[in-house]
C-alpha cells in the first residue's frame, strides 16, 4: 500500500541535503534532540525577527514569516547559516509553488540573521518545474520500504541523524 505522506517544506529541504534524511524524517523518526545544531537552530528561530515573527500554518505549509509587501505577500524563511542555501532556497520555492497552486501570489525572502543577510526568491517557470520534479521524487522515495543507505557527505557531521547512520 502506498504511503500517503504529504510533501512538506522541511522534507524538500531534507531531500535536497540528503535523501536518507528525508526518508527518516518522513517516518517521524526523531533526530537526536540533544544535537547542538538543532538546539542552535531553535534558538535563532525563537530570537530572530521577534517583532515580525508569526509562524503560520497554512494546510501542510509551515511558514516562518509572512508580511504584506509593496505588491504581494512576502514569505520569509529563517536559517541559521547560508551553508545550505540551495536547500533553503528550494524549500522557500516549494512554499511559493504551493501558494501559487492555491491561487496566492507571493515572493520569498531567505533570511540569515546571524550573517545579517537576506536574499529575494522569486518563483519562475524553471523553478516551478524543478519543484514539481522534486515532489514526485520525494513521493517515490517515501514509498520505499527501506531508506537509502547512509552516504557520507559534508552535512553528516552536523546532521541530527548522524548517530543513527554512523554509530
Ligand atoms: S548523517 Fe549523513 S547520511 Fe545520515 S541522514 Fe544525515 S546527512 Fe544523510
Amino acid at each position: 500500500m502506498k504511503n500517503e505522506i504529504r510533501v512538506t517544506g522541511s522534507l524538500v529541504q531534507a531531500y535536497t541535503v540528503c535523501p536518507r534524511q528525508a526518508w527518516l524524517a518522513s517516518r517521524q523518526i526523531c533526530p537526536d534532540e540533544d544535537n547542538v545544531y538543532l538546539a542552535l537552530g531553535r534558538l535563532i528561530d525563537q530570537q530572530s525577527y521577534g517583532r515580525e515573527k508569526k509562524e503560520i500554518r497554512l494546510g501542510h505549509l509551515c511558514l516562518d514569516l509572512i508580511r504584506r509587501g509593496k505588491k504581494q505577500l512576502v514569505i520569509g524563511e529563517v536559517k541559521k547559516s547560508s551553508r545550505a542555501r540551495e536547500a533553503a532556497k528550494l524549500q522557500l520555492a516549494f512554499y511559493l509553488h504551493e501558494l501559487a497552486e492555491m491561487g496566492i501570489e507571493a515572493e520569498g525572502e531567505l533570511l540569515f540573521p546571524e550573517e545579517r543577510r537576506k536574499e529575494r526568491v522569486l518563483l519562475d517557470e524553471a523553478m516551478s518545474q524543478q519543484i514539481t520534479e522534486i515532489k514526485e521524487a520525494i513521493t517515490a522515495l517515501v514509498n520505499e520500504k527501506q531508506p537509502p543507505p547512509p552516504n557520507k557527505n559534508r552535512r553528516c557531521p552536523k546532521c541530527a541523524y548522524a548517530e543513527l547512520c554512523w554509530a
